[in-house]
């Protein structure tokens, strides 16, 4: 009798060739299975094209400006600085190029197929390649199509507006820029624009920007920004952007308007299912159009998974990495695996930028156990050495009956780093008086969450 699974042209068709995509395609591939990954853009997704990898970069090239001040401090004598943003911008490219190419050979080498062209389920085991005008079919079918920017749809003049997308692609570095939105992206690149010299205005709807983030991260990062010359309005929005001889004018609804070269919209991403013919194969949709998924990231229908961005759990690309691998063990080495969602860590590469992982203070306060709050604010010594007014924020919250750190929040130079290290920790779930076991490296900034002996009692909290 003839194997049915092998009646379909793939074991596995992965639409989508990002993070998610890509690790899966490689790693079902390299046991052997049939394999094909359909791209319609480059080879890399969010995060390598138009993400975390060129962002990065961005955030190393405007850092320069703060680095020069600091060598000033320091002794040294730091002549006329000028920016080359063409220069940089095709330094970029090139890298991106370069990484986009490392991920097409390293799914040529496991043995998969790259199909440059959009695809489109027209059924559970069908699939279009649009491109090609040809259709095949696969036993297991992946979505990992990531998200993409999304522009509040009835806004007038929003048309003069851009995304983060084209935020990569400047033709030259405007004079003034206006930041919309208060997440991850908007204050990345405020800090960019800024770093680099440009005129910068942050525009957030709310009362303080990085909603979910600590409050004392929040309100400790906005003091930052403004230090650094960002203006920050809080509490309004747009009503309408107009383009005039002088730039774009943006009147909010608050009456002011600010006028800018530039105004980039970071007010969310969607999961990108438009089109996808995910409605052709029953797969069930959330009501903002991302993939339901269960535990195992397993749709609705039981041949058809999805991973990443596309499936809005948690939006980053380790996350996304994880759900991929959990996913090719669970289909293809029948060993069911989920990745574990909680205690993720994250960054913000805001300048200063942030380092985080678990519980919020308002977080663990709402569930109901007793918490103490660690916390300091201080100098680092390397700003203090040329009088900097930078202050670093260390904030850990503990479970006053296990004495589990429940949450570690950093913001300043390095956190990052420093945050990655403490995601171990929180993970085995140490407690405090291990984390005080352990001995300080000296002197860093890092040692202030291996020292701090004194819970912090905010005014009226018993
Ligand atoms: P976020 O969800 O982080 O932030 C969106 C922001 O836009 C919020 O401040 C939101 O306000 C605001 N907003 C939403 N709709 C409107 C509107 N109609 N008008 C005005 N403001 C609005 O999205 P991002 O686009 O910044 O980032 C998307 C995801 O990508 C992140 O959640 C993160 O998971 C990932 N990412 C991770 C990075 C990293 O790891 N360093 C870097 C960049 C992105 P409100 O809070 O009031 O809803």
């Amino acid at each position: 009798m003839s194997d049915p699974k092998r009646d379909y042209d793939y074991d596995l068709f992965v639409i989508g060739a990002g993070s998610g995509g890509v690790r899966a395609a490689r790693l079902a591939a390299m046991d052997g299975h049939r394999v094909a990954v359909a791209e319609e853009h480059r080879v890399g997704g969010t995060c390598v094209i138009r993400g975390c990898i060129p962002k990065k970069f961005m955030v190393y090239a405007s850092e320069f400006s703060q680095s020069f001040k600091t060598a000033r401090g320091y002794g040294w004598t730091v002549g006329e600085t000028t920016f080359d943003w063409p220069a940089f911008l095709s330094a970029k490219d090139i890298e991106i190029a370069r990484l986009s190419g490392v991920y097409v050979t390293n799914l040529r080498n496991a043995g998969a197929d790259l199909i440059h062209s959009r695809a489109e389920l027209t059924g559970a085991h069908t699939v279009r390649i649009v491109g090609e005008d040809r259709t095949v079919t696969a036993d297991k079918i992946l979505i990992a199509t990531g998200g993409w920017p999304t522009l509040p749809p009835d806004l007038p003049g929003v048309e003069h507006a851009i995304t983060s997308n084209e935020a990569f692609h400047l033709p030259e570095l405007p004079k003034r820029v206006l930041v919309v939105g208060g997440g991850y992206i908007a204050v990345e690149f405020a800090g960019i624009f800024n770093g680099l010299g440009v005129e910068t205005t942050l525009l957030y709807r709310g009362a303080n920007i990085l909603r979910g983030f600590d409050d004392d991260v929040r309100a400790h990062l906005a003091g930052e920004l403004e230090r650094r010359g960002i203006t920050v309005i809080l509490g309004c929005h747009h009503d309408r952007l107009e383009k005039t001889d002088a730039g774009i004018v943006s009147h909010l609804t608050s009456g002011h308007t600010v006028e800018s070269d530039v105004v980039m919209f970071a007010t969310g991403r969607a999961a990108k299912t438009q089109g996808l013919g995910l409605e052709a194969a029953g797969v069930a949709l959330t009501g903002s159009g991302a993939v339901v998924v269960d535990e195992f990231s397993r749709t609705n229908i039981p041949n058809i998974w999805a991973v990443g961005d596309v499936t809005d759990r948690i939006n980053l690309t380790p996350v996304a990495i994880r759900e991929a691998a959990a996913f090719v063990e669970t289909a293809f080495r029948d060993n069911p695996q989920s990745f574990d969602h909680q205690d993720v860590a994250s960054a913000v590469f805001s300048q200063p930028p942030i380092g985080s992982v678990g519980l919020t203070e308002a977080q663990a306060r709402h569930a109901g156990g007793k918490i103490d709050i660690y916390r300091s604010v201080f100098r680092p010594m390397k700003g203090t050495f040329y009088g900097s007014e930078e202050r670093m924020l260390m904030k850990l919250v503990v479970d006053q009956a296990s004495g589990r750190v429940l949450g570690c929040h950093v913001v300043g130079q390095d956190s990052p780093e420093i945050i990655q290290m403490a995601a171990i920790a929180i993970k085995l779930g140490a407690t405090k008086a291990q984390w005080d076991n352990t001995c300080a490296v000296h002197p860093t900034a890092a040692e202030e969450l291996v020292t701090m002996r004194t819970p912090y009692m905010p005014a009226g909290l018993t």
